[in-house]
């Protein structure tokens, strides 16, 4: 509309000759309003913040295993979870998968590259059955948000932080250096699947923790 007016004060004041003004009026103006909108229009990520959710091991690796239950399946449940309540939010995701489907580590690699957060669901092992407790490996710069998944995750099962207040550095974790953090991911580790007690409040509660991931995550990325 600006532009019709400048048109018109232009003509007006003999700027441009009369003679140029269906050329203007029909191509310099529609060019014009073409290259303002595509100046205007920010880009997708601009808009809409981009998490990925990922579970951890994949379709052939079950991860650490406790009777019938198997590492990978409990993630790619919990993935499918959190996936559900950011959706349900609004919020754009990438998984590595949907239903059943759980794709290998590169995949999940891939997807974070672009994401504004990349969180991918993993439950610990250890030959003390005894052993449990929540724990986020992150990078330092992630150290908050570790603690904040920790934390609510722990709430959630009723069950205590590890590391520092929930937040194990990649740089001390006991498994070396892992792909997904190096690449700027986060790798919640959702109690251990070797203690039965803690296994079944997973299998009884992660509806509920995955609510509470999902919103930290949320709060995160808007
Ligand atoms: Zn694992």
């Amino acid at each position: 509309m600006l532009t019709v007016l400048i048109l018109q004060w232009a003509l007006d004041y003999k700027f441009i000759p009369i003679e140029l003004a269906p050329f203007i009026a029909t191509t310099v103006i529609p060019v014009l309003a073409w290259i303002g909108r595509k100046i205007a229009q920010p880009s997708l990520h601009q808009i809409q913040p981009f998490v990925t959710v990922t579970a951890g091991h994949s379709n052939v690796d079950p991860g650490a295993v406790n009777g019938k239950f198997k590492e990978a399946e409990l993630a790619t449940k919990f993935r499918n979870a959190v996936a559900h309540y950011l959706k349900e939010a609004g919020i754009a995701i990438k998984t590595d998968g949907v239903g059943s489907d759980n794709q290998n580590l590169n995949t999940a690699i891939k997807l974070i590259k672009g994401s504004d957060i990349a969180v991918e669901f993993h439950m610990n092992a250890a030959s003390n059955k005894a052993a449990y407790g929540i724990e986020t490996i992150a990078l330092p710069k992630d150290r908050k948000l570790a603690q904040d998944l920790s934390k609510v995750v722990a709430t959630a099962f009723g069950s205590k932080l590890r590391g520092d207040a929930g937040w194990i550095d990649q740089s001390q974790s006991a498994r070396g250096k892992l792909g997904f953090i190096s690449n700027g991911g986060l790798i919640v580790e959702l109690g251990f699947i070797s203690n039965d007690a803690e296994l079944q409040i997973f299998n009884e509660k992660y509806w509920l923790a995955a609510r509470d991931v999902a919103d930290i995550l949320m709060k995160k990325a808007l």
